[in-house]
Order: C-alpha cells, then structure tokens, then sequence
C-alpha cells in the first residue's frame, strides 16, 4: 500500500512540472508578443520621432519640391539670358568658317585664271590713232586686227585673252601669265632700212628673267614665221618705259612688240595679218610652254 501514495505523488509532481512549464511557455510568448507589439509600434513611430522636431514630413517635401523650381527655373533664366549671345557665336564661327572657305575657293579660282590668262593691248585704241599713212591707214586700226587675231587663236588654244584698250582701267595691277602690248612702226618714207620688227621689255622688269626669255621667245618665232629682220637700233625709250610695264602686276611678266614698218613691211602688216598673228602667238606660246627660244 506504500507503493500507491508514492506513485499518486510522483503522478502529481509530474503535472505539477508539467503545468508549470505550460505557464512558463505561455508566458514567454506572451511577453514575445508584447514586445513584438511594442518593437512594431516604435518602428512605426520612429522616424517621425526622430525629425519631427526639425523638419515636419509635409514641410520637407515642399521644401524639396520648391528648391527644385528655383533651380529650374534658374537654368532657364540663365538658358533665356545667354541663348542670343551663344547663338549668335554659334553663327559667327559658321559665317568665319564659310567666308574663309569662300576666300580660299576664289582665291584658287583667280590663280587657276592667272595661270592662263593672256592681255594682249591693243596699241592706241581708245586713245589716239597712232602712225598714219598718206592714204589714211592708221596704225591703231592695223593694231587691232592683229590683236583680235592673236587673241582668236590663243582662246582656241584653251587660254583667257583679254584685249585691252592703250590705257585699259584693268591694266592698273592686271595679273595674268603674261602681257604683250602690239604695236606698229611709222608709216614715213624714212629710207631702205626703215624695214623689220622690234621686241622690248621694261628697263627696270620686276620679274627680269621671266622678260628676257619673253622678248627672245618672241623674237625668235616673229622672225622665223614672217622672215622680217629684227630692227636693233630703232628700240625707244617709248618702248623700254613703255606705261603699262609700270601698271601691271609686278608678277605679269610684259613685253611691247613693233610688228613692222607700216611703209615697207604695210604688204605683210595689212596683206598678211594672219601671219602677222601667228608669229606672234608662236612666241607666246614658246613663253608660255618654256621652250627654247
Ligand atoms: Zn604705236
């Protein structure tokens, strides 16, 4: 009977144990739940806690939001202010830049003309009428035929002529590869010797060298062409300070020529223009190709 007490006892301590540890397990979780409860509520709470007192959550977005119009709308003031001056820089470096273009085209254009343009005066036209021969002959209208001639074959040649009067405006700094001024002698009866043709180039040529082999150019091929003889002893101050040697371009190369004697040589000078012309585009061309004179 001993053994019933005991077990009954041992019994009662287990439920004891047992209902104790059922108390602790519910307590446990219910102070987890409390502080679950209260971590969740301080959670919630804590950033305004935290800021509350300097900045409200209202007033900081509309501070955020009102700086950032001030800066947009500072960026377009600025934006308003400058765009003209930016715009018109923008337009200037583009206006610089095609001018320079423009400069540099016409420029290459006007040295691609040089290079193959001729001036060919057309002695005393549009001024006076030169030597006159009793019959009325005049040497300016002789002159213009033979160079109206030249010119027609030198632009069949591929170059650029311009004819130009005795005092040409255009002669004043006139650029080309070359300028010859024609010209013819006197229509008096001088003597037998009164016959033949003379070349010449300024006395003080700018471009010396470049003259000298134009005048032996052209006298070479005038004579050789025409057969007239080369007349040394008549070259005139009229033709070594001839006045356009002093008006063109330093770099245009310029010689005068005296076709003939209108009295003697007047069969070759009016009955032969053609070969008149051709002796002097043959010298031109001699220049012009560098060939040997
Ligand atoms: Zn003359």
């Amino acid at each position: 009977m001993k053994r019933a007490p005991t077990h009954k006892h041992a019994k009662d301590q287990r439920v004891q144990r047992s209902n104790i540890r059922r108390a602790q397990a519910a307590g446990k979780s219910r102070a987890r739940a409390q502080l679950q409860q209260v971590a969740a509520a301080s959670a919630a709470d804590a950033p305004e806690h935290e800021t509350a007192a300097v900045f409200p959550r209202a007033a900081r977005r509309w501070f955020i939001g009102l700086t950032l119009v001030i800066a947009l709308a500072g960026v377009a003031i600025i934006a308003l202010q400058n765009a003209p001056r930016w715009l018109s820089a923008a337009m200037q470096s583009q206006a610089t830049a095609d001018a320079a273009l423009l400069e540099a085209t016409r420029n290459a254009a006007v040295a691609t003309q040089d290079a193959t343009r001729i001036g060919i005066v057309s002695g005393h036209r549009g001024h006076d009428s030169g030597a006159v021969c009793d019959d009325g002959l005049t040497e300016a209208s002789l002159n213009f035929v033979h160079a109206t001639r030249v010119a027609e074959v030198l632009r069949a040649e591929g170059y650029i002529v311009d004819v130009l009067d005795e005092f040409d405006p255009r002669l004043r700094g006139y650029r080309a590869r070359v300028l010859l001024s024609i010209h013819a002698d006197s229509c008096a009866r001088i003597n037998d010797l009164a016959t033949g043709f003379k070349v010449a180039r300024a006395v003080h040529s700018r471009a010396p060298d470049e003259a000298d082999r134009l005048v032996a150019c052209l006298t070479a091929r005038y004579r050789a062409h025409t057969g007239l003889r080369f007349h040394t002893n008549t070259v005139t101050r009229d033709m070594t300070q001839y006045h356009a040697f002093d008006e063109v371009a330093p770099e245009t190369p310029a010689a005068i020529i005296e076709t003939g004697f209108m009295y003697l040589d007047r069969p070759l000078l009016e009955g032969r223009p053609e070969v008149v012309a051709q002796g002097i585009v043959e010298g031109l061309l001699c220049f012009l190709r560098s060939e040997a004179s």
